[in-house]
């Protein structure tokens, strides 16, 4: 069977994909069609949060897999209860909505900032300040708030409501605050699809006492440098604040679709019977996958997150073909002389799977791929930069 083939005829075609089909894999190590060994640096964009069919993660949504695999939300279930019951315990927000994707995370994002600041405020205050470069989603509202032009052509009118500031600029935030009734400001503190760009501290603590100010509610988007990406469980940990709203996704589930929109003090209440909902949203398995998975992203593994993080900026920066290296924890922007889809190419011939953001070279690691593949992995990129 071409599966190339098959997949080019039939399924719809928004993604240009790699010449390769992945038929299995196990950690950080995966397999072509061919048998061919790739060390993974993609982890399905930041999913496969221990790699591919890890054994504990795969023990543990068995488990559940066998017990029930789904029951509404119009039914208690466990896992969920005690995912919500971590991820606030482990980062001091108060009640966490379960959705699917990151889009829908985002989503509920937007309806709690809008729906607080209505009631608190009047519903004139509705618009939401979002950064330039952002990315936040593919449905009509999160395109809305998604900072780059070209995501939006052809599918206008958007959700009305979002304006857009400059990231790293205070003074555009403060001049949108000035012109607009504002309800939230959202962010990504890594901007990943917008090329791996981790905001300044000045910046973001710029924006904590605008939102403190004018009573205007924080919203970060951890979809992508959330669960321990950023060597902290989440970014806004790399910073040293706590946002009202934090929305994640990707690697929280370790290869399951979920997103959790957690809630901070403000807002633990807006959300009421009937405001929000979602059939998957919470599945069991789902669930104890991520149950599995943020009970091992523990101080050990974030210290290791930060040293593997060490090690790829050390043996990058400067090497040759490399004009830059941007990003945080196991997030990483490589900017390369040759174009990035050469580089990529050229990896991806040598056996190691790396992305792209922009106009760079992307590196999402597994958090516990083994030191000896990363190097090999690295060295690889260095002379697929260097040719
Ligand atoms: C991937 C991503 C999204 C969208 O997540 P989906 O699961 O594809 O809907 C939103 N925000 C950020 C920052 C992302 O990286």
């Amino acid at each position: 069977m071409d599966i190339k083939k098959i997949d080019g005829e039939y399924v719809a075609g928004t993604y240009a994909r790699f010449p390769l089909e992945i038929v299995s894999g196990k950690g950080s190590l995966v397999y072509d069609e061919n048998g061919k060994e790739y060390i993974d640096l993609g982890t399905g964009i930041a999913v496969n949060t221990f790699g591919v069919s890890d054994d504990e993660w795969v023990a543990a949504v068995t488990e559940q897999l066998a017990k029930c695999q789904h029951t509404s939300n119009l039914f208690y279930s466990a896992p969920c209860a005690l995912l919500a019951k971590t991820l606030c315990e482990r980062t001091g927000m108060k009640r966490v909505f379960f959705s699917n994707s990151g889009a829908e995370a985002n989503e509920t994002a937007i309806k709690v900032a809008r729906k607080y600041a209505a009631e608190k405020k009047g519903s004139e205050y509705s618009t939401i300040i979002t950064l330039k470069n952002s990315f936040h989603g593919r449905t009509i509202t999160t395109l809305a708030a998604t900072g780059q032009d070209i995501f939006h052509k052809d599918f206008l009118p958007l959700t009305a409501g979002f304006v857009h500031a400059e990231p790293d600029d205070i003074a555009s935030v403060e001049a949108l605050v000035k012109e607009y009734k504002v309800a939230a400001i959202m962010f990504e503190l890594v901007q990943g699809e917008g090329g791996v760009h981790a905001l300044s501290p000045e910046f973001v603590k710029g924006l904590v006492k605008i939102a403190e100010e004018n009573d205007i509610l924080l919203v970060c988007d951890e979809v992508q440098t959330g669960n321990g990406r950023t060597g902290e469980l989440y970014a806004f940990m790399n910073y040293g604040f706590t946002p009202d709203i934090a929305s994640t996704a990707k690697g929280l589930g370790g290869g399951l679709p979920i997103g959790a929109c957690m809630l901070g003090e403000k807002v633990k209440d807006t959300l009421t019977p009937g405001s929000h909902g979602s059939t998957f949203g919470g599945n069991p398995i789902a669930a104890a996958g991520a149950n599995n998975i943020l009970s091992r992203i523990d101080e050990k593994l974030l210290a290791e997150v930060r040293e593997k993080s060490n090690y790829i900026f050390t043996e990058l920066s400067g090497a040759v073909g490399v004009k830059s290296v941007s990003g945080l924890g196991l997030m990483i922007g490589i900017e390369t002389e040759k174009d990035a889809s050469e580089v990529i190419a050229k990896c991806r011939e040598n056996g190691v799977l790396v992305i792209k953001a922009k106009h760079k070279v992307r590196l999402l690691p597994a958090l516990n791929i083994p030191m000896q593949e990363l190097q090999k992995a690295v060295a690889v990129i260095k002379a697929a930069c260097a040719e």
